[in-house]
């Protein structure tokens, strides 16, 4: 008989947990813990951003703004629910304006979205067209195939 007993795997309220299922939720998580760069990359920076990843954080916030979804910001075990944004108001300077950049950002990803809807709207009315026709078509019988009796004179 064993004297091993099964020990359950503890799952801790921890913050990786958390953000897994903030993931799950739906929800952009940004890591802002420590010198870690702004956009979530894990990074670790001395400015705001690893380079390039102030690009990478507006993509991510245009594509959430688009979508609808919130965004958690991290810092630590701290967090909080937030707003797409918002969270570009906090990261604006006098030079930089994420929320303007944000919202043209969203306006001209929702204008192509609609944009491609159209014309995939009209691509299935004319498939649609198509397939009417073809079925409009006279079904052909036997006697298509049968010699005609002017042909045999
Ligand atoms: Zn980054």
């Amino acid at each position: 008989m064993s004297t091993n007993t099964t020990v359950p795997t503890h799952v801790a309220d921890s913050a990786p947990a958390s953000q897994a299922e903030a993931r799950k939720a739906g929800l952009l998580v940004l890591n802002w813990t420590g010198g870690k760069c702004l956009c979530g990359c894990g990074r670790t920076t001395l400015s705001r951003f690893a380079p390039g990843h102030d690009a990478r954080l507006r993509g991510q916030l245009t594509r959430a703004a688009v979508a609808g979804t919130g965004v958690r910001v991290r810092d630590g075990e701290a967090f909080t629910d937030t707003t797409p944004e918002a969270v570009a108001a906090t990261l604006s300077t006098p030079k930089h304006d994420w929320v303007a950049w944000v919202r043209e950002a969203a306006a001209a990803a929702k204008k192509r979205a609609a944009a491609a809807a159209e014309r995939e709207k009209a691509a299935a009315e004319r498939k649609a067209e198509a397939a009417a026709k073809g079925t409009g078509a006279p079904r052909p019988s036997l006697s298509d195939l049968l010699p005609k009796a002017d042909d045999a004179a």
